[in-house]
């Protein structure tokens, strides 16, 4: 008999009945443990015998046992096709740099570093780019996303590019989003409104005094209350908003205010269809942050929010985090499918810009060595690159083949892989098991009235 590499059994919610629950990332089941079991399930781990067969039984209709590991290694093959199957479901998204000029000067900016140049994609770039989409997405129409730079700037220029696309976009029947922000969002809705709007992202950082500080203008001027006309009118006219809030330890605590002020807004009753948000780290990935001492790994950001979210009930308004797939749990009695991969990376993610050059996500886009190929004035790709990025996945780097949370993790990210070992093929190991744990933690009062 073999005891799946897959198994995790975490800590659960302080309770009087399980003090520990089981998951198994492969076969989707998730258990809660009693102290009896939870030592039959570490004396199996540790490959000492146990003789209790119903509980055996129990355990490999559960798929948290097999009869050999090499059945446990089919079953790993077997769900590979689902997973490209639900891949395949997903539209692809398209990101289109028109400019990597910005209108802000924020502390933390991705771009700082990378090619700073304030023109403007070009009608006839913009024609052979719409050209490209319908030879390389027959079948499956991917949504547009305009990203930048900043991608709306009120100049009549700008405008009037933006406008050509959104225009086209329409013609074409693409959805299209946009990452904005969110200063000019105001003077660009009617254009944005011309075609299917999937959704607009704007970022916040806090309440207005917190806010204006670390995302100004490049003259130092505040900018929140400008972008909070652009989302009360978007909201108005039930365009889909994703408020994503950067925070790192100096401005966790704001969230609370921030909160309120939107609560006050009644934009956290609206269904998660109108309005969602995110909380995302200072992006660190190509040193571009200026205080380095602020920033949070993955576990201490996640750890922050559940301590604040005791003290403050406004956040769990706010703000459902996933924590790797608990959440989802909670609302589906589910896990998520096995993630072979969590890098969209020219599988269904892929970035085009202004001068026709294309890149694999967001994080690389503007990054010479990076750089994929181009599609004006010529299509030309490297094939070897792309097809590394594509065949990146836990089945494929060597070090996730061993790895217990493999199928939660994904192998995490490609272009931080590639950052800290030079290698795609490479991993971006994230302290899976200290944010389930979090979640468990988070969410153990439904989960224990769920009654695994
Ligand atoms: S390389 Fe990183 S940032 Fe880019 S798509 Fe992959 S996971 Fe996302
Ligand atoms: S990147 Fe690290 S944590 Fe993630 S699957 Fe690979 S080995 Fe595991």
């Amino acid at each position: 008999m073999h005891f799946s590499r897959y198994n995790l059994i975490l800590p659960m919610k302080e309770n009087p009945r399980f003090p520990y629950a089981i998951m198994n990332s492969l076969s989707g089941a998730f258990d809660l443990v009693q102290q009896p079991e939870y030592e039959k399930l570490s004396a199996l781990q540790q490959g000492n015998p146990v003789e209790d067969k119903e509980f055996l039984d129990y355990l490999l209709q559960r798929g948290y046992m097999y009869h050999s590991p090499k059945e446990e290694e089919d079953r790993l093959h077997q769900r590979w096709p689902e997973f490209q199957e639900a891949l395949q479901e997903s539209a692809p998204q398209v990101l289109l740099v028109p400019t990597y000029g910005c209108n802000l000067a924020c502390a933390y900016c991705y771009q700082n570093g990378i090619k700073q140049k304030t023109q403007l994609m070009s009608k006839e770039v913009v024609d052979v780019f719409f050209d490209h989409l319908k030879k390389q997405f027959p079948n499956k129409k991917p949504f547009i996303t305009l990203f930048g730079g900043e991608a709306l700037i009120a100049s009549e220029r700008q405008k009037d590019v933006i406008d050509y696309i959104v225009k086209k976009a329409a013609k074409g029947g693409y959805a299209i989003s946009a990452v904005t922000n969110g200063y000019d969002l105001i003077d660009y809705l009617d254009i944005l409104e011309q075609a299917e709007v999937k959704e607009i992202q704007i970022t916040l950082d806090g309440p207005q005094a917190v806010h204006d500080v670390r995302r100004s203008t490049a003259n130092g001027k505040g900018t929140y209350e400008r972008i909070m006309l652009g989302v009360t009118e978007a909201v108005k006219r039930q365009i889909p908003i994703n408020l994503r809030m950067v925070v790192d330890k100096s401005n966790y605590e704001d969230l609370v205010t921030l909160a309120e002020d939107l609560d006050k807004r009644g934009w956290l009753d609206l269904p998660v269809q109108r309005f969602k948000t995110q909380i995302g780290r200072n992006y660190e990935l190509f040193e571009c942050y200026a205080a380095p001492q602020h920033l949070l790994d993955q576990a201490e950001h996640w750890a922050m929010f559940v301590e604040l979210a005791e003290k403050y009930p406004i956040l769990k308004k706010l703000h459902q985090p996933e924590f790797k797939g608990i959440h989802h749990l909670v609302q589906t009695g589910e896990l998520y499918l096995p993630s072979y991969d969590t890098c969209p990376a020219c599988k269904t993610e892929w970035v085009f810009d202004l001068y026709g050059d294309i890149y694999g996500c967001t994080a690389t886009t503007g990054q010479d060595e990076y750089k994929l190929g181009t599609f004006y004035p010529d299509y030309r790709v490297r094939q070897r690159d792309v097809r590394e990025w594509q065949e990146r996945s836990v089945l494929t780097i060597p070090k996730c083949q061993d790895c217990d949370v493999s199928l939660i993790c994904g192998g995490g990210c490609g272009a931080v892989a590639k950052t800290k070992t030079g290698q795609i093929q490479s991993p971006d190991c994230r302290p899976i098991k200290e944010i389930l744990t979090l979640g468990l933690k988070y969410y153990g009062d439904e989960l224990l009235k769920m009654g695994y």
